[in-house]
């Protein structure tokens, strides 16, 4: 039941945060998500005859004749399952739609896999994805497994409260607030080193931990401000983000470790594209009140 509250909820903050092309739409009723904005060839073109000299990633897209792409479903205006009407959306999604259509692949050509943080790397390394999208932080330790192109955005890690709660940041945090995050995830990690004898929570994803907020199991989520911020909007009145941002994380593209060409490739799209950067950004993220300008494209 609870299930059903939350991602029937989670439609509503994915309407406001997609509010402007929401009202573009002219569909009353229609789904969030579901409006023009959502077709490819508002926000970029499908590339025609491209050819990636050395990507094993790339021949093998071109031998299946499509692409599969690890996305996360239950992070508003990231990236966003709508159960009912089976669409995705968010700035993580469109940005995997943006790359699909660099490569020469529509929407009816990617095929979208969810995949828990803990478990991104192997998918990539074993092939089960072509790249993954989705709130991924660029790490030196992910590095020796995967590559990453990018960074495209960059956040913080940050809390999630009750609307009534006493923690006003990260000083607050102590032997008697249990924290709730996600297993394999950076934020998770920095509560370990950083915060030794905070009490912690560990899920596969995060509304796991948001529900346990709301039921009062735990006092605090924390994650990437950006995430944190779709879900307050979902629960405004009931749950709140509080302090400064206490780390920083630079979101990557992951690919199979040592496919240069392939990040070559995104790297350039990146570099090129701040105008449809932009859009998509505006299209997912402009109404939730996150700022962020495109970040410089790293070479390494
Ligand atoms: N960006 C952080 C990470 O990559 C947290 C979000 C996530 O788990 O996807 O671990």
């Amino acid at each position: 039941m609870r299930k059903t509250r939350f991602l029937a909820g989670v439609g509503i903050v994915a309407a406001g945060l997609l509010g402007l092309t929401a009202c573009n739409s002219g569909t009353p009723g229609a789904a969030p998500g579901a409006s023009e904005g959502s077709s490819d060839e508002e926000l970029f073109e499908i590339a025609s005859d491209v050819s990636i000299e050395g990507s094993p990633t790339f021949d093998r897209i071109q031998d299946r004749g499509g692409v599969v792409v690890g996305v996360k479903e239950d992070q508003p205006g990231l990236g966003f399952l709508d159960v009912t009407t089976g669409e995705r959306t968010g700035f993580d999604v469109d940005i995997a739609r943006w790359i699909a259509g660099s490569l020469g692949y529509g929407e009816d050509d990617i095929t979208f896999q969810p995949i828990a943080s803990a478990n991104r790397e192997q998918a990539i390394v074993n092939g089960d994805i072509d790249y993954y999208v989705g709130t991924y932080s660029i790490t030196d330790s992910r590095k020796e497994q995967i590559d990453f192109a990018g960074p495209y955005f960059v956040t913080g890690q940050g809390l999630l409260v009750a609307e009534d709660s006493d923690i006003t940041g990260e000083a607050d945090l102590s032997a008697d607030t249990n924290v709730c995050s996600v297993t394999g995830s950076t934020p998770i990690q920095n509560i370990k080193s950083n915060f030794p004898g905070v009490p912690t929570t560990e899920f596969d994803v995060y509304s796991a931990c948001v529900e346990a907020l709301l039921n009062g199991q735990v006092d605090a989520v924390t994650t990437d401000q950006a995430i944190l911020i779709g879900y307050a909007a979902l629960y405004e009145g009931e749950l709140k983000v509080v302090g400064e941002p206490f780390s920083e994380e630079r979101y990557g593209v992951g690919l199979e470790k040592g496919d240069d060409a392939l990040r070559e490739h995104i790297n350039t799209l990146f570099t090129d594209g701040g105008e449809t950067w932009q859009a998509i950004f505006d299209k997912n993220l402009g109404a939730s009140g996150i700022t962020v300008d495109q970040p410089a494209v790293d070479a390494y």
